[in-house]
C-alpha cells in the first residue's frame, strides 16, 4: 500500500445472488460499514453483482446514498448490434456503473478470453466512462515452468488495446490461488506486483506507474488481508468468496483495525 494510491476492496460475487438477494446484501453492508466507522475517503469499495443485480443495486446506492460503487464483471468489446447476450459499455455506464472485470480467469477459462479480447473490452469499458480491472494471473504449472513471465505478457498484450492515457486498475490474481483457499504469500503477491509495476514503467512511463492501482486477488480473508495490505505494490484486493459475506468483507474493508492492532 502507497500512501498515493487510494486503497480498492472490490468484491467480485461472481455468479451469486440474484437481485432481491443484492438488494438485502448492499442494506445491510451498508449498515455494518457504518457501524464499523468505514471512512469512503480512506478506502474505495465496490461490489461486482451478476449483471441482472446492476438496476436494483443502482437505485439503493444512488436513493440512499450508500458509499458503494458498482462494478460489473465483464462487458463486450463491441458497441451494439448482432451480439446475441452480450452487453455494451453504454449500457453499463448508464446504470452508474464505475468499475468492470475483465480478462477474470474465470472468463479466459470457460469463454476463451484472448488477451487482445480482453485488451478491446477494455478499451469499450474506457470509452463508456468505466475503469477496467483487468485480471492478470498465472497458472501453477505456468508459474513453475516460467516464473513470474506470464502476468506481465498478458499486461503487455492486453495494454496493446487501451489507448495512452488512460486510467486502468491491474488485480494480479495467481488462478491457482482463486477459489482454492490457498492464498499466495504476501511475499509472492507483493513480488509479482512489483514486477508489474515495472512493466507497467516500462509500457506507460513513471507517472502512470505510480498511480495505477494494482490489486491482488486470490483466496483474500479477513485474517491475511492486513498483511496483503502491507506490501508497498498491493493497493487493494478483488475477493470472491469471502466478499459474500457481510461480516467478513466488512473486516476486509476495514483491514486498516488489522494494521492498528
Ligand atoms: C476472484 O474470483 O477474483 C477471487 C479472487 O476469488 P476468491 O477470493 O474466492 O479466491
Amino acid at each position: 500500500m502507497n500512501t498515493q494510491r487510494k486503497p480498492l476492496i472490490a468484491g467480485n460475487w461472481k455468479m451469486n445472488y440474484d437481485h432481491l438477494q443484492a438488494l438485502a446484501f448492499l442494506q445491510k453492508l451498508s449498515w455494518s460499514l457504518k457501524n464499523t466507522a468505514y471512512d469512503s475517503s480512506v478506502t474505495e469499495v465496490a461490489v461486482f453483482p451478476p449483471f441482472t443485480d446492476l438496476r436494483s443495486a443502482q437505485t439503493i446506492v444512488a436513493s440512499e446514498k450508500l458509499p458503494i460503487k458498482i462494478g460489473a464483471q465483464d462487458v463486450s468489446h463491441e458497441q451494439s448490434g448482432a451480439y446475441t447476450g452480450d452487453i455494451a459499455a453504454a449500457f453499463l455506464s448508464s446504470l452508474d456503473v464505475s468499475y468492470v472485470i475483465v480478462g477474470h480467469s474465470e472468463r479466459r477459462e470457460y469463454h476463451a478470453e484472448t488477451d487482445s479480447l480482453v485488451g478491446k473490452k477494455s478499451a469499450a469499458a474506457l470509452t463508456a466512462g468505466i475503469t477496467p480491472v483487468i485480471c492478470v494471473g498465472e497458472s501453477l504449472q505456468q508459474r513453475e515452468e516460467q516464473g513470474t513471465v506470464v502476468p506481465l505478457v498478458q499486461l503487455t498484450e492486453v495494454l496493446a488495446e487501451v489507448p495512452e492515457g488512460a486510467e486502468f486498475v491491474i488485480a494480479y490474481e495467481p488462478v491457482w490461488a482463486i477459489g482454492s483457499g490457498q492464498a499466495a504469500t504476501a511475499a509472492q503477491a507483493q513480488e509479482m506486483c512489483s514486477h508489474i509495476r515495472s512493466k507497467l514503467r516500462e509500457l506507460r512511463g513513471e507517472e502512470v506507474a505510480s498511480a495505477t492501482r494494482i490489486l491482488y486477488g486470490g483466496s483474500v480473508k479477513s485474517d491475511n488481508i492486513a498483511e496483503f495490505m502491507q506490501q508497498p505494490d498491493v493497493d487493494g484486493a478483488l475477493v470472491g468468496g469471502a466478499s459474500l459475506k457481510i461480516d467478513e468483507f466488512t473486516k476486509i474493508v476495514q483491514y486498516q483495525t488489522g494494521l492498528a492492532e
